[in-house]
């Protein structure tokens, strides 16, 4: 008998009543058919069968217009974006088949790390296979036995994730109260090492951190800060580095979390950092070291895209006015939305609850507009929310066609 495997030593412990592990889940299954037997269309099953562009796709058979991708930039369609994916794949192939620290680390990897660091203008950048894992393991591998993390409760799965997988102390505070955050700081032990983690852009509701303020706060009381800029990148600030940049407080945060899957428009995470022992943790970080790493075309597409949102000013004040032309727009219409201006190109239209919320999105998807249908636990204070997120590639035009497809969908659910 094999040491640690448990054998049955009667017959009949084979076919006991057994716990079923996915009892736990049976709310939420319930939950998910009692909206399927209204007979809407299930918001969380649709396939985009053709791409057309950043802002268009053929969705469970319709010509459908995209204001629910985080494809801020447009970036996914660009020519020379796609022309740089093509030719990695031909001469480096599909794949590195192994980790950053041992096989998988090409010039690729190297090229797309430098065009972090002249985008951001830092000293070290570290790109993960995702920004999901970025988060996983700077704050997990950073933060340790006896520190603390202080953070907002509305941070990204990924951030409380980190926090689960590290041991250190976790205090959360309300979404961006300072006094809250500065409360939690005075009474972290003398001595502690404290990380702040932040966001530029909270993704639910769209609103941006007051970061002039907060990094000021946990200089004060001595915390590290980490600001995870995932939805800014590319186009808040006068360079797009972030919320970081446009609040003047660039210099003083310690490590920027970053994705390539939002503005850039492929798949990748990163981190970029002054700090002079940042390249030690290439090799103590778990969820850096033991995954492959990205295949070449995707680090040729995210460089390629990188350095043009370099010069990407021009987009940039298109999407601001896209963000600004809806959230009027919707206002007006007399959609409840997340903030009383725009912060962000997320824009989140406030629903009364999950069935109206999954009826509005169905209305929409017939109209022939994709959005995003949000509901706890990724949402805060139990929100049911239609997000949109505006791309630089959206006409003036598709703008009011989107504001005339809300008008008939919340006209018809009986939501304005
Ligand atoms: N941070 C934030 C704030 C996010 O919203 C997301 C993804 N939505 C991530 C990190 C993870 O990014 P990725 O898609 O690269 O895993």
């Amino acid at each position: 008998m094999s040491e640690g495997i448990i054998q049955p030593d009667r017959p009949e412990d084979i076919d006991g009543e057994g716990k079923d592990l996915f009892s736990k889940f049976d709310d939420m299954i319930a939950l998910r058919e009692g909206i399927l037997a209204t007979g809407v269309e299930d918001p969380f099953n649709l396939v985009m069968e053709k791409v057309l562009s950043p802002t268009r796709a053929i969705c469970n058979g319709r010509d459908t217009i995209l204001l629910g991708t985080y494809n801020y930039m447009g970036m996914t369609f660009d020519p020379d974006v796609v022309e740089a994916g093509r030719q990695a794949l031909s001469d480096f192939g599909s794949g590195t088949t192994g980790s950053r620290v041992l096989n998988g680390t090409y010039q690729g990897h190297k090229e797309v790390e430098q065009a972090l660091m002249d985008f951001y203008a830092m000293d070290h950048a570290m790109v993960f296979s995702t920004g999901y894992q970025a988060n996983l393991g700077i704050i997990s591998t950073i933060a340790g036995k006896g520190d603390y993390i202080v953070l907002d409760i509305d941070s990204h799965a990924s951030i409380w994730d980190g926090c689960a997988m590290g041991n250190a102390e976790v205090v959360p505070f309300k979404h961006n109260d300072i006094e809250a955050m500065e409360k939690r700081l005075k009474r972290i032990p003398e001595g502690a090492g404290k990380l702040v983690v932040l966001e530029g852009v909270y993704s639910m509701l769209g609103d941006i951190a007051p970061l002039k303020e907060m990094v000021a706060v946990a200089k004060k009381y001595g915390a590290m800060v980490l600001v995870d800029e995932a939805h800014s990148m590319g186009f808040i600030g006068e360079n797009g580095r972030g919320v970081v940049e446009q609040a003047g407080v660039i210099d003083d945060v310690d490590f920027i979390i970053g994705t390539f899957s939002k503005s850039v428009g492929t798949v990748g995470g990163f981190c970029v950092s002054n700090h002079p022992k940042f390249e030690i943790m290439r090799l103590v970080c778990r969820p850096y070291v033991f995954t492959a790493s990205l295949p070449p075309s995707v680090v040729a597409t995210a460089e390629t895209s990188i350095r043009k949102l370099m010069r990407g000013s021009n987009k940039r004040a298109h999407l601001w006015e896209n963000s600004k032309t809806l959230h009027k727009g919707l206002r007006e219409l007399g959609f409840q939305l997340g903030t009383a201006e725009p912060q962000s190109a997320i824009i989140a239209v406030i629903m009364p609850d999950l069935e109206q919320g999954a009826a509005m999105w169905e209305a929409l998807i017939k109209g022939g507009l994709y959005v995003n249908l949000a509901r706890p636990p990724a949402t805060p204070a139990n929100m049911t929310l239609l997000r949109c997120s505006l791309c630089a590639e959206h006409s003036e035009e598709e703008v009011r066609e989107i504001l005339g497809i809300f008008e008939a969908a919340g006209k018809a659910v009986g939501i304005i």
